[in-house]
């Protein structure tokens, strides 16, 4: 191996220390969005991936033991930033017919950094040639997407119920 595979193999082990991190905080956070959320599909979907994210921890402490390495996490700015906004477009639309279209949002932009996340760690274990890397990392990678979909397909309805006017009536579903 050149130097240059030394240096993605560094930047490889700080995104997945990242990524170790951000799982912990989605694991704390999708909790408060099941809560809030008034649609038993999106709390089914939510709870869903709830799980799969507690999964996802194992199997990046797999990743690093690929890698002959302890699993540690480092802060992940930008979940901490994705989620602090998601909390409070929560908050705001608490008892509105948009709560179910601000939790879609908001657990959306999660998904996508996730999957710009996995797609990038994803292409630095293969260069690495570490095959059990990038296998366990697409699992996680499908899981993200597969989420993403969900949300996508849930989406529609949930910002058609969004259009209602704010009334008793609009909050029993
Ligand atoms: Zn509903
Ligand atoms: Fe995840
Ligand atoms: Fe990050
Ligand atoms: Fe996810």
């Amino acid at each position: 191996m050149n130097s240059n595979s030394n240096t993605l193999q560094d930047l490889f082990l700080e995104e997945l220390e990242d990524m170790y991190d951000a799982e912990h905080r989605i694991t704390k956070a999708l909790p408060k969005l099941i809560e809030a959320a008034t649609c038993n599909e999106l709390k089914a979907g939510l709870e869903k991936h709830l799980r799969e994210t507690e999964g996802q921890i194992t199997k990046l402490e797999s990743v690093f033991r690929v890698f002959d390495e302890e699993p540690s996490a480092a802060k992940c700015e930008a979940i901490v930033g994705i989620l602090a906004e998601g909390d409070t477009i929560v908050k705001k639309n608490k008892k509105t017919p948009a709560i179910n279209a601000a939790i879609i949002s908001a657990a959306q932009k999660v998904e996508d950094y996730e999957i710009a996340s996995y797609g990038c760690l994803k292409a630095w274990a293969n260069i690495l040639g570490k095959n059990e890397a990038v296998r366990l990392i697409d699992e996680i990678l499908e899981q993200e997407k597969k989420a993403d979909h969900t949300l996508n397909a849930l989406s529609s309805s949930k910002n058609q119920e969004a259009l209602e006017e704010v009334e008793p009536g609009a909050l029993r579903r």
